[in-house]
């Protein structure tokens, strides 16, 4: 099997998590993403299933970036032994640290509850890794800048921008003639904040993903939405409360904050970030600007971030503090779905308030408090107390750190020119996967494939 490549997909294929695949070549060994199932409980099962390679055997994990459905195995890889390199982009290094060891104390508490539940029907001997587990794996990443090519014995690779999240970059892994490309999560078409996308050169093989390969994204007036949210505790002294995932989403929405207040839409407030990780992610986005919009850097959005207007809020105290502030404020909280976090503090004192404005800024999955309150619950349990639900709620729908159906199917056909022999749709549940394939058009040259978990191919 000289000079072929054998690929294996481990994860993710007709999933939306827990993305991770397996390059052979000679004699090198080389994981592509190594992420964790996230979601309803029959999923992250799989987390538990042993690992199909043995780690000690992997030279290397070529991470394409620091979301927890690509990089949360990271820590049991290294428990079980790996002993290889992993690479990444310098912004995702950094995002890992914070990342990373919040995984590991969820694995922690998720286990102390489902132990005392005893809802598994297999025995489990401890959590899946901790936070300890996380943060030995910092001593294995050696960060690659976008575009530099590294080198893991008989493969290359070289990262270019994903337009999805900082740090996030699709890969182009060269091994002997033969290339792949993996798309990584590829961001939308017209990205507010973060760098536009751009298409790796052509390859012989696409391995891409599709989560949202059947939506489209809505069109609605964001700022709109916002001028109404603010007019609102302005007039009635209060404060407006959005629950934002720290990595991505939080930054995205300070952006379009700044942009309102920069432009005379809304007033100047008082901007609170309430969440440890949030504040850390923010801090790190202000040091990579060539990862921005060049008109965000340019409108100074930076500086504002460093300006005394954003209280970026890490300590418990300062967090409590915050109880007793009237308004008119932004308070900015994790997590995006309410599903814990200092959010739920905030909702707690709050959201009987009438005066107060509840706007969420992304997805509500089902099971989470931030459903139930979308779907109009009068009054909902937190903290084991009945809550009324009385504040004004709004939503946006259209943040969005993917690319939708219009963006990925323009993103493989980009590859028209030189199209792969083989494009792999992944990293996307069934339907998406069949949507994408029957609108891709790459020509009779190229086969459209929608692997299965476990699949191998020999390129
Ligand atoms: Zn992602």
């Amino acid at each position: 099997m000289k000079d072929r490549i054998r690929l294996q997909f481990l994860g993710a294929a007709g999933y939306v998590t827990g993305s991770r695949s397996l390059i052979e070549y000679n004699n090198t060994r080389v994981y592509v993403d190594c992420g964790m199932y996230q979601g309803p409980r029959y999923i992250e099962e799989k987390n538990y299933h042993p690992l199909e390679t043995a780690p000690e055997t992997l030279d290397a994990v070529i991470l394409t970036h620091a979301h927890i459905d690509h990089s949360g195995l990271l820590p049991l890889l290294v428990k079980k032994g790996f002993q290889g390199k992993i690479y990444c982009t310098p912004a995702t290094a950094e995002l890992l640290q914070v990342l990373l060891p919040d995984a590991g104390r969820i694995q922690e508490e998720e286990f102390k509850f489902l132990s005392k539940k005893k809802i598994r029907d297999f025995e489990l001997d401890g959590p899946l890794f901790n936070e300890d587990d996380a943060k030995k794996v910092f001593e294995f990443i050696v960060p690659i800048d976008f575009k530099t090519a590294g080198k893991i014995k008989d493969i290359e690779f070289t990262f270019y921008w994903a337009g999805h999240i900082l740090g996030a970059a699709g890969v182009q892994v060269k091994a002997g003639e033969k290339t792949i490309n993996f798309s990584g999560d590829i961001g939308p078409i017209n990205s507010i904040l973060h760098r536009e996308r751009e298409i790796p050169p052509p390859a012989d093989f696409l391995v891409m993903e599709s989560t949202y390969g059947k939506r489209k994204h809505e069109n609605e007036n964001i700022d709109k939405k916002f001028q109404k949210a603010v007019k609102s505790v302005i007039q009635r002294k209060s404060m407006l409360i959005i629950p934002a995932f720290a990595v991505g989403r939080t930054q995205l929405v300070l952006y379009v904050i700044y942009r309102l207040m920069r432009s005379g839409k809304i007033p100047e407030l008082p901007v609170f970030i309430d969440s440890p990780m949030a504040a850390k992610a923010t801090r790190i986005y202000m040091q990579y600007p060539e990862e921005l919009q060049k008109n965000v850097v340019d409108e100074g959005f930076l500086e504002f971030l460093h300006s005394r207007q954003i209280k970026l809020i890490e300590a418990v105290e300062e967090s409590k503090q915050l109880n007793y502030y009237n308004g008119p404020g932004i308070l900015i909280s994790a997590s995006g779905m309410c599903h814990g976090g200092r959010i739920m503090h905030h909702l707690f004192n709050r959201m009987w308030d009438r005066r107060n404005f509840l706007l969420f800024a992304g997805y509500q999955a089902e099971g989470t408090l931030g459903r139930q309150i979308l779907e109009g619950a009068s009054r909902v349990k937190i903290f084991r107390r009945e809550i009324p639900v009385r504040c004004s709620i709004d939503t946006i729908n259209s943040f969005s750190a993917h690319a939708d159906k219009v963006g990925l199917v323009k993103y493989a056909e980009t590859y028209k020119a030189s199209p792969p022999k083989i494009l792999f749709i992944n990293h996307g549940e069934d339907d998406s996967r069949d949507e994408l394939k029957k609108q891709i058009r790459l020509g009779k040259d190229t086969r459209i494939e929608l692997p299965k978990s476990e699949e191998v191919y020999y390129l």
